[in-house]
């Protein structure tokens, strides 16, 4: 029998910026070619999450008035269902905006907090309305060695995978990490989390944070393949499922000229 995804956009007519929908066509995409039955299901405003349905969670980026438009509804119809499957290791993966609400505080540019949904321990706060505060331009960093070595196991035959992780950052929120949050990756080129922090990103359980948009899984295929596998894996533990090479030859050319003229 096939192995079959559940995936989930949560509110993607509200967050998705810088083609962040591009993320689950990508998810999409390498599934088919991999021969894994993938369903995307939209969860927006209004309906509400069940545990135990999906394999992967997808937010992506917004304006703060757009994450400021889907908190309550967020609190209301979904936390606890996504809560509880991030607990259990439901892939998620946040953008930019979609990253920062995930986190404990968004203190916005305006000065007005919002109760982000705690799914992740960190806090992001906006220096100010200056705009010339924003984090703007080419990110490059490298991954944790923890998570690059994991990433290492999925591919059967062993696969050489750059430690390297590209995309766009823009952002003037500021988000620092609180205890059992791990950095996604060190940061090479642009900021990441803060303008003093060094790193990019977070990773608790299997829930993914990154200020990447551009959008980041079509530069990042080992990335894209990485969640796909933590989500088999999680749904199928009898088997340690290990996936096929795709040969990639323009995600790779992307992916390699970005480290080379940013990184
Ligand atoms: N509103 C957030 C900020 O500027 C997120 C922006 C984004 O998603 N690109 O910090």
């Amino acid at each position: 029998m096939p192995y079959a995804l559940s995936l989930t956009h949560l509110y993607p007519d509200y967050l998705n910026l810088y083609g962040d929908t591009g993320n689950l066509i990508v998810l999409r995409r390498r599934c088919q070619w991999m021969g894994i039955d993938c369903t995307v299901n939209a969860l927006s405003m209004g309906e509400a999450a069940q545990a135990g349905c999906t394999d992967l969670y997808f937010m992506g980026g917004g304006q703060d008035n757009d994450q400021v438009a889907v908190v309550n509804d967020f609190h209301q119809l979904k936390y606890d269902a996504i809560k509880a499957d991030t607990e259990v290791g439901v892939v998620f993966l946040g953008v930019c905006g979609g990253y920062q609400l995930m986190g404990n505080t968004f203190l916005m540019g305006n000065g007005e907090e919002t109760r982000g949904l705690g799914i992740i321990n960190v806090n992001t706060r906006a220096p100010g309305t200056d705009v010339k505060q924003r984090c703007i331009g080419n990110l490059v960093a490298e991954l944790t060695p923890a998570t690059y070595a994991d990433m290492q196991t999925l591919y059967a035959p062993h696969r050489d995978i750059p430690k390297t992780l590209v995309g766009f950052e823009n952002h003037s929120g500021q988000t620092y990490l609180g205890d059992g949050v791990e950095p996604l990756a060190t940061t090479i080129a642009g900021f990441g989390n803060n303008a003093a922090a060094e790193h990019e990103g977070a990773r608790y359980k299997n829930v993914f944070g990154s200020y990447m948009h551009g959008s980041l899984l079509p530069k990042n295929p080992h990335f894209a393949d990485y969640l796909i596998g933590l989500a088999l894996r999680r749904r199928y533990p009898e088997d340690f499922v290990t996936l096929p090479v795709l040969p990639d030859t323009e995600e790779w050319a992307a992916h390699t000229y970005a480290v080379q003229r940013y990184g």
